[in-house]
């Protein structure tokens, strides 16, 4: 359903990325990982269409995205960056109403008949309820984050894209986090790609990965195939100890201290 193909992005005389080349298909959950500055958020912006490609084009649906409309395309695929949304002084419940702004008319009504009860749905998934009139500057960023999560569930979409959505959230936010997309994706087959710095999370949820480095793809495919010992430390230039996870046997990195 999204085609990249042989997609590029140069700023000036920096490539910040080359000739990208492959298909995600519909309900899958791609992570998008590699160290910084390799290109992964460009990468999102060309997906959401906030940046244009400078070379080769992106399909999604057969139709590129550039051909999309800002409307259109925000009733397709909702963006949630690491920072969630900007900490504004308004009720959790308008933060999440926000989100159905794509489907207004020039008189603010919106398309579908019972906005309301696909709110509660959200508060009921999220428990957000006894957050539903707090502002969202007063919470913590967990709390922010899982609001944030709702307003793209309001959203409707069939596409996200997160990119590193997790980086602010202690441990316990950032497995729920990742339940709550892996919960709505099952619930909805949303398409789900996610730009994400813990490697270990990557392989818990994601069915691909993608490896960028220097605004190249050096590798795609399973957790298993693209976590090995070997890539690791060629991408991102460290000596790690792949294990298998004890529970699901998804490869897990350790590092080590180098002076002992
Ligand atoms: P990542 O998200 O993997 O850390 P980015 O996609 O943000 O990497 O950046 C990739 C490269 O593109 C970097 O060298 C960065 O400096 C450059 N870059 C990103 N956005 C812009 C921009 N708007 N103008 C100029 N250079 C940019
Ligand atoms: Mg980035």
């Amino acid at each position: 359903m999204i085609e990249v193909k042989g997609a590029g992005k140069q700023f000036g005389s920096i490539s910040a990325l080359n000739r990208l080349d492959w298909t995600i298909g519909e309900g899958e959950w791609w992570g998008i990982i590699g160290p910084n500055g390799s290109g992964k958020s460009t990468l999102m912006h060309l997906l959401s269409g906030v940046e244009r490609v400078s070379s080769g084009m992106i399909n999604i649906r057969g139709r590129n995205v550039a051909d999309f409309s800002r409307k259109q395309l925000s009733r397709m695929m909702a963006v949630l960056q690491q920072e969630g949304i900007a900490p504004v002084h308004y009720p959790v419940r308008e933060v999440l109403e926000m989100g159905r702004y794509p489907y207004l008319d020039w008189l603010g009504r919106d398309s579908k008949e019972d906005v309301d009860s696909l709110l509660e749905g959200i508060m009921d998934k999220l428990e957000l309820h006894e957050l539903a009139e707090r502002p969202l500057d007063e919470l913590s960023g967990g709390q922010r984050q899982r609001v944030a999560l709702g307003q793209v569930m309001a959203q409707e979409p069939q596409i996200l894209l997160l990119d590193e959505p997790t980086t602010f959230l202690d441990i316990r936010y950032q497995q729920q986090f990742m339940e709550l997309v892996a919960n709505w994706r099952r619930e909805t087959g949303i398409t789900v790609i996610a730009v994400l710095h813990d490697l270990n999370l990557a392989a818990l949820y994601c069915d691909k990965l993608l490896v960028l480095r220097d605004g190249r793809e050096v590798g795609m495919g399973t957790p298993e195939e693209m976590l090995t010992a070997d890539r690791i430390r060629s991408v991102y230039e460290v000596e790690p100890v792949v294990v298998a996870h004890p529970a699901s046997g998804v490869p897990q990195v350790l590092l080590s201290r180098q002076n002992l």
